[in-house]
């Protein structure tokens, strides 16, 4: 079954869930809180994707930090298996059960606990759904340091515990950066508070670290506080179109050079992301119809002075064209436009599971080589497949998204562990963004040495000795 075609074994030191164990819930969370009815539940098992799907009987819905120390405190002295959920908007099958894992989602720990709107410090709980935040930190006159596709649905616990990257990385960074402070709950349930809101704090490990982008491994992020930069009061997106990859290259470097301080997004796609995107979405339209060209770039500028950075922006594109880096473009004349242009962009991986099964790989390689492996992998697939490269190119960070009408293990073997070993062989990434889940545990040391995967192990074991917490995930099995 497409990437993941080797079944992974149930480890038998786990227990099967019993009547006890619901009743116990049910006196901690409620009725309400203990979610058995067989459609709820069949919902929480299956990945945004349709890919990967688990067997859990029993989703549960804890309303407070105190909740869920109180369910994992029990999970860990029964060895019952957990996966933390999120928005299950996760592309690498890390929020669903492998097998009868029992599924704590946070959606219903979603409150704001305060902002600071003078140095812009939000303080939420993690279920917060990030289109939620950035609605209501942008009626402060802030806004949030990331936003993707998923935004809708994704929160914001889900987003640091897969260290999301998404489209405004290029100009506000990673969540390393502007997340201040934690609260964590420990597979034995201790609470370690970490939420502080302190732009430097230098005493001792920043152990906040572990938990972003652990996936939900070593702990159930509860809260967040979050550094929300000025929301600025100008913003103008360009759709450009390019003759081949090397122009889109160039004109990165002549974004960075030439419109440094304002930029805000970078991304890039090719043809067949524009072809599926007006086959697939509704209401979108390709702004720049006439001729076929090979790559699209979406560059969006933010800054402070309207007319300045529209001019600035107008000035970049003639030289760009003048140049012979862009072949056309057109800017955006109002919101509805730029949505358009966004939405073309965004809708790509909405588009591509709507042909059927769809191969996604995610990965950072050097930007003067990262559309080598697009071209390469069309060559090897023919026609058994198509191939689409699209992301965020300012971060170096490639979509490779290989569609076809159902998974087949003939076209994962051509794929798999081609596309490992290529990305390795030129010192990139496997996941620049998305994690591992379940899809790559097995495939970490593409990335990483031995010895940085056993002190991984050495950490997963200390904080959670039982390792009750998202199994078969993350690490490999035979370093646990
Ligand atoms: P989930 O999918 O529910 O969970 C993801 C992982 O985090 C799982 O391992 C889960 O166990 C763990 N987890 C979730 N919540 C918690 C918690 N509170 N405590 C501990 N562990 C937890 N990703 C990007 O990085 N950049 C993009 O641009 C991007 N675009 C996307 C566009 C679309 C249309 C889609 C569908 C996905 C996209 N993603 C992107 C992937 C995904 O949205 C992100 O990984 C997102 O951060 C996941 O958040 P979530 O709340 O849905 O988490």
């Amino acid at each position: 079954f497409g990437s993941v075609a080797k079944p992974i074994q149930r480890n038998p030191a786990y227990s099967v869930l019993n009547s006890d164990d619901v009743s116990y819930f049910k006196s901690i969370l409620g009725d309400n809180g203990v979610i058995q009815d067989k459609d709820r539940v069949a919902v929480a098992n299956v990945d945004w994707m349709g890919k990967y799907k688990g067997a859990s009987q029993l989703l549960l819905l804890p309303k407070s930090t105190n909740e869920v120390s109180k369910v994992l405190a029990y999970c860990d002295s029964r060895r019952l298996a957990v996966v933390p959920q999120g928005g299950n908007t996760g592309l690498v099958g890390g929020s669903v059960p492998v097998h009868d894992e029992v599924i704590v989602n946070l959606g219903g720990m979603d409150k704001l606990i305060s902002f600071d709107n003078v140095n812009g410090i939000l303080t939420c709980e993690a279920g917060c759904v990030l289109e939620n935040l950035s609605t209501f930190v942008e009626n402060e006159g802030f806004i949030m340091p990331l936003d993707l596709g998923a935004k809708g649905s994704c929160q914001i616990g889900g987003n640091i515990s897969t260290n999301a990257g998404g489209l405004r990385f290029i100009r506000y960074g990673s969540l390393h950066g502007n997340v201040l402070g934690l609260e964590v709950v420990l597979a034995n349930g201790t609470v370690l508070d970490m939420l502080t809101t302190l732009r430097k704090d230098n005493t001792g490990y920043d152990l906040k670290h572990l938990f972003v982008g652990s996936e939900g491994s070593l702990g159930v992020v509860t809260k967040v506080s979050i550094l929300t930069p000025a929301k600025l009061p100008s913003t103008n997106v360009a759709f450009l179109s390019c003759n081949d990859y090397m122009s889109c290259q160039k004109l990165l470097l002549a974004a960075r050079r030439g419109l440094g301080e304002i930029i805000s997004a970078f991304e890039f796609m090719d043809r067949q992301c524009i072809d599926l995107a007006m086959a697939h979405l509704e209401g979108v339209h390709n702004p720049l119809p006439l001729s076929p060209y090979k790559f699209y770039v979406l560059i969006e500028t933010t800054g402070s002075d309207e007319s300045y950075d529209k001019a600035k922006l107008e000035a970049f594109l003639l030289r760009s064209m003048e140049d012979g880096l862009v072949a056309d473009g057109v800017i955006a004349q109002d919101i509805s436009q730029a949505s358009n242009f966004w939405r073309i962009r965004e809708g790509i991986s909405e588009a591509s599971v709507k042909v059927g099964a769809v191969y996604k790989y995610d990965l950072s390689i050097p930007v003067e080589k990262l559309y080598d492996i697009v071209e390469e992998m069309r060559s090897r697939l023919g026609d058994m497949a198509e191939v689409l490269g699209y992301g965020h190119l300012g971060d170096g960070n490639l979509h490779l998204n290989i569609l076809s009408s159902k998974y087949s293990d003939n076209i994962l073997a051509q794929i798999e562990p081609f596309v490992y070993e290529w990305t390795a062989g030129h010192r990139g990434s496997i996941s620049a963004e998305h994690g591992l889940g379940q899809m790559k545990a097995e495939k970490i040391h593409y990335s990483k040495s031995p010895e940085a995967v056993q002190l991984m192990a050495s950490i997963k074991k200390l904080v959670d000795p039982n390792s009750i917490l998202n199994p078969y995930k993350v690490l490999p099995q035979s370093a646990l």
